[in-house]
């Protein structure tokens, strides 16, 4: 995991102090390349570009060669089927794959059709599709979700235009269900990533918290930042809970508890806290 404790920095111009450790503690810089070389290590795994390449088509409608994207006959991993039969493998999405698009004149089909079409239909996709279609733009290395639905919608217009079977549109409609349902829940992962992040980038925060406060606690005086020792501990015990020291937490709950100096108000919070780590930390 990067260091991101001073991430907002770099924004400022300031991105050569986010590189350096808050409290300059060498053991943390230790820690710190071992998990960078385990983020290199993971990095190496693969990826959706691994198992597309771009397949050269000549278009049956315009005659303009392009390249549009498959997947290698080296398929990952099937997961899992739907019970819809929408298959579900590891590292990509097939389904963004299926239909084939001529970027210039908007011919489009399931790929495994694409050449076969009759004079006929190329003449009505001309008049119909051709005529007005204002080109689009070709993808890189691999289909976003919006640029294959895009390629299937136009595949499903063509299709229309072409007089295909009734079973081929609603086969269309299906790979453009498909399609959503793949941009759906590519965006629930997203979000749910975003939560870990998010979650771990506090708790980043609470641990430096909590390792800055105990080289302060023994260094300093009180009031430590305005905190008298009981506020302090009192804090310190949560953070500590946080960081899942629970030994050490309740070691500092009981030393409030049974303290003659320590005020009434935070003795009742510290009983309160040791009942919740009794409850609910060492109970679970
Ligand atoms: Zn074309």
């Amino acid at each position: 995991m990067k260091n991101r404790l001073l991430n907002g920095l770099d924004q400022m111009g300031l991105g050569g102090l986010g590189e350096k450790d808050i409290f300059a503690n060498e053991l943390e810089e230790n820690a710190k390349n071992v998990r960078t070389v385990a983020k290199e290590e993971k990095e190496q795994e693969k990826s959706e570009v691994d198992f597309v390449y771009g397949k050269v088509y000549r278009c049956p409608v315009c005659n303009h060669e392009f390249k549009a994207l498959r997947v290698k006959a080296a398929k990952p991993r099937l997961l899992s089927t739907d019970p819809d039969l929408r298959p579900v493998y590891q590292y990509l999405d097939v389904n963004k794959y299926d239909c084939v698009a001529c970027e210039k004149c908007g011919y489009a089909s399931l790929s495994g059709s694409f050449d076969k079409i009759s004079d006929a239909q190329i003449k009505s996709i001309r008049n119909q599709i051709s005529k007005n279609f204002k080109g689009i733009s070709p993808a890189g290395d691999k289909y976003t979700y919006d640029e294959a639905i895009l390629r299937c919608q136009l595949a499903l217009a063509n299709a229309m235009v072409k007089f295909t079977r009734t079973s081929e549109k609603a086969w269309i409609c299906l790979k453009l269900a498909w399609l959503y349902r793949g941009k759906r829940l590519e965006l629930i992962a997203a979000e749910s990533n975003r939560f870990k992040e998010l979650y771990e980038a506090e708790m980043q925060y609470i641990k430096k918290a909590v390792e800055g406060f105990k080289v302060a606690r023994m260094k300093e005086h009180f009031p430590i930042v305005g905190m008298d020792e009981w506020t302090f501990d009192f804090l310190m015990a949560e953070l500590l809970l946080e960081t899942n020291e629970v030994q050490e937490a309740k070691r500092l709950v009981s030393n409030m508890i049974v303290s003659r100096q320590c005020p009434s108000r935070i003795k009742d919070k510290a009983r309160d806290l040791r009942d919740y780590i009794r409850e609910s930390v060492e109970g679970e």
